[in-house]
């Protein structure tokens, strides 16, 4: 579904990414890991259009990304969430995950300035389908409250919620587990399998490696922009580069 071949990034003489290929199927959970400045959140942006790659291809399903606007990838199933929370603070849940929908919408801007009944038709659908994700994700009875007086796990969910109100058939999530507790990180892993159970295609980047060991089908490893190890993570876990990554020789 996705695919990323050969890609280099430098930032000024940082090495960020040194030929990174890879390959994230459908229905799959592909974990991405590596010690601090390995170059992961790097490749997420690579994929979602904020930096562009210096070398290689993206592609997915079978549309080069190369070039691509971020929104261009939005509208073709590609969402992801940020490292740090990006909450639009005084709009309600609700309005968070809505605007996650925009693309989704079926009338023009003309129609929904001028309120016409076929603009509130498409505002009620959306409304609905924001709020059964909120279901979903368990945030149904704080739909209606300011986003921001939200603790930070439940603004997470909002975050998460919105890239879901794209309709993705992609999803990269950006260190989803960073500041959660225990009980949150567990819940978050069920949130993820179901989604990859309806067939979502999911890049983890995560230092949560507990997480990572039970979500994921399979893990690369980035250490200094290079790829150094994959596999199955009981695999990846015990690998010798990796040990010596993460810990030193
Ligand atoms: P972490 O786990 O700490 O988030 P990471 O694996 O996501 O790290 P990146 O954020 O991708 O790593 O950074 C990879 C390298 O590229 C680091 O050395 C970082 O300082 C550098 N880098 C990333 N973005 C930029 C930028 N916009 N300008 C300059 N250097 C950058």
């Amino acid at each position: 579904m996705l695919q990323v071949k050969r890609v280099s990034k430098n930032f000024g003489g940082i090495q960020a990414l040194r030929e990174v290929s890879l390959e994230l199927c459908k229905g799959e959970v592909l974990g991405l890991i590596g010690p601090n400045g390995a170059g992961k959140t790097t490749l997420i942006n690579i994929l979602s259009g904020i930096v562009p790659a210096d070398r290689g291809e993206t592609l997915f399903e079978g549309h080069v990304l190369n070039g691509l606007l971020p929104w261009q990838r939005a509208e073709l199933g590609l969402a992801r969430t940020f490292q740090h929370i990006q909450i639009f603070a005084g709009l309600t849940v609700l309005e968070n995950v809505m605007s996650g929908a925009h693309r989704l919408r079926l009338v023009g801007f003309w129609s929904s300035f001028l309120s016409l009944p076929r603009a509130i038709r498409d505002e009620v659908r959306l409304m609905k389908e924001a709020r059964h994700i909120l279901e979903e994700l368990g945030l149904a009875e704080r739909a209606d409250l300011p986003a921001e007086n939200l603790p930070y796990g439940e603004q997470k969910k909002v975050v998460l919620a919105r890239a879901l109100a794209l309709r993705p058939r992609a999803l990269l999530l950006d260190e989803p587990a960073a500041g959660l507790n225990e009980k949150e990180t567990e819940e978050l892993g069920e949130i993820i399998l179901k989604l990859k159970y309806r067939g979502l295609a999911i890049l983890l980047v995560e230092h949560d490696l507990n997480l990572v060991m039970e979500v994921c089908d399979r893990v690369v490893v980035l250490d200094q922009g290079r790829v150094i190890a994959q596999g199955a993570p009981q695999e990846v876990q015990n690998h010798p580069l990796v040990l010596e990554a993460y810990l030193g020789k």
